[in-house]
């Protein structure tokens, strides 16, 4: 991971000084599954990065991810002077940061994620929320074995390639 920590580090500094961000920004690398990223001003400005999906990124892909969120870093430092929040994580003033790094304010990554979804997805009750299993579960699920989603609380079901892999029928 070595060689990819120069790399973040390198792009942060070169976000900061576009931005304008004095502060020293830590930065580390995490086994997060499902975001690229994340940030954080308390107690001291800090960004943390997917380990699992930062080499399968593209180097584009890598530059939106960290100006994504040092963009973040310098709103919460803002919101943190003046002692509260304006307005949601991805508003104006976090979409106008992003532009001025050259960066499009998109909040999504679009990193092919090969691990996870190679093991099937499935659904809910939650309007456009996917689930994908591990390879472990989904060995349980295999042998009957019925997931919950945390958010819904409802079953999770095969989406219609993930049914056709394990081989069940939609019934209507
Ligand atoms: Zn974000
Ligand atoms: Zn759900």
């Amino acid at each position: 991971m070595y060689e990819n920590l120069i790399q973040v580090e390198r792009l942060v500094e070169e976000t900061k000084r576009k931005l304008g961000v004095f502060q020293y920004i830590e930065v580390e690398f995490r086994k997060f599954r499902s975001r690229g990223g994340d940030a954080s001003v308390i107690p001291s400005p800090k960004v943390r990065f997917s380990s699992i999906l930062w080499p399968l990124a593209t180097d584009e892909q890598r530059r939106q991810i960290v100006v994504h969120e040092v963009c973040h870093i310098k709103v919460m430092l803002e919101d943190l002077v003046r002692g509260f929040r304006t307005e949601g994580p991805h508003g104006p003033s976090w979409a106008a940061a992003m532009r001025s790094c050259g960066e499009k304010p998109d909040t999504r990554h679009n990193i092919q994620r090969p691990q996870v979804e190679t093991f099937g997805v499935f659904t809910c009750g939650c309007d456009g929320r996917t689930h994908s299993l591990t390879k472990h579960r989904w060995g349980k699920v295999m042998k009957g074995c019925i997931y919950n989603c945390r958010v819904c609380k409802k079953n999770l079901v095969p989406s219609e390639e993930t049914a056709k892999k394990l081989g069940w029928r939609k019934c209507l």
